[in-house]
């Protein structure tokens, strides 16, 4: 009857797409400032995003990126904060670790 494992799917808060958990980067709050959240293990609500720049683009010319991380009845009382250039640093070195950690790659 069970004919595979539970996967958990998420939107990516940049482009949309809803897709399995696994090959996404979590972000999160971390003391009121969002952060690369590369070991999923920040408490709170996180946030999605492909391993694409292209995705954390688009979510912060749309402001998603502190948007999905507080209730809608926290906002305005508690905004994220959000460092554009920390936060794609943080990013950058997240994508070079999951595509480091991506099975079949042939440069290992
Ligand atoms: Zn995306």
């Amino acid at each position: 009857m069970i004919t595979s494992r539970h996967r958990p799917e998420r939107t990516c808060i940049g482009c949309r797409a809803t897709v399995v958990v696994d090959g996404l980067i979590r972000l999160a709050l971390l003391d009121g400032r969002v952060v690369v959240d590369q070991r999923r293990t920040l408490p709170g609500r996180g946030a999605w995003l492909h391993p694409d720049p292209q995705c954390l683009r688009q979510a912060m010319r749309r402001k998603a990126v502190g948007a999905a991380l507080v209730n809608r009845r926290d906002m305005g009382r508690s905004v994220p904060i959000v460092d554009p250039e920390q936060l794609a640093d943080q990013f950058a070195s997240a994508i070079r670790e999951a595509t480091r950690l991506t099975p079949g790659k042939p440069d290992r």
